[in-house]
């Protein structure tokens, strides 16, 4: 987890910075979201690909609606999509498109083809929506990668998934860019 460079145009700068200081996002009640969040582990567990669907459609749904936002296109595709560069191997787990609203979500990991896990895969679900909640409500049209993004992202997927939220501790690159210090994180959340 990592925060994205900060852009060069000015009025992408002020968009990149309102969005890393928004650190707080509203919450949904607790149901029906939990009782939706467990309805997609079973259908992960059971590795049912319309089942997945029909339970991440629910969640988008219900959060959209809560939100009073446009509801999202959801597809859900098979193996994440990897990339190389240099000596990294990147995953796609999920995208969003700004353009057509469509959210889609990877259900198997790249190499071993396994169904991913009810984790992995709800923090994704609730990462692209947190694009599409940027785009279509909070008029952050880039939707950068902030340290406000991430920590939305986190508030509400513990919230759903009913964990308690950690509170991120951030470390500086020496780019100006943001990386998430996990020893800190744990150490202030109280898992030594
Ligand atoms: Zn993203």
């Amino acid at each position: 987890m990592q925060t994205e460079k900060l852009p060069r145009a000015r009025d992408q700068k002020e968009e990149y910075s309102r969005s890393d200081e928004l650190r707080a996002v509203e919450l949904p009640p607790e149901e029906p979201f939990r009782a939706y969040a467990l309805q997609l582990k079973d259908a992960l567990v059971a590795e049912d690909r319309k089942a997945i669907l029909v339970a991440s459609r629910l969640l988008l749904y219900a959060l959209s609606d809560f939100y009073e936002v446009k509801r999202p296109v959801v597809k859900i595709l098979s193996v994440r999509p990897q990339e190389t560069s240099g000596e990294w191997i990147f995953q796609t787990f999920g995208d969003y498109d700004p353009g057509t609203l469509l959210i889609r979500l990877f259900m198997k990991t790249a190499v071993q083809k396994k169904t991913s896990s009810y984790g992995t895969f709800l923090s994704t679900l609730v990462h692209e929506f947190c694009h599409h909640l940027d785009v279509v409500s909070l008029e952050l049209p880039n939707t950068f990668h902030t340290r406000g993004f991430f920590e939305r992202v986190a508030i509400l997927y513990h919230h759903i998934q009913n964990t308690p939220v950690k509170e991120i501790v951030w470390q500086k690159f020496s780019d100006g860019t943001y990386g998430v210090n996990w020893a800190k994180t744990m150490e202030r959340s109280g898992n030594k």
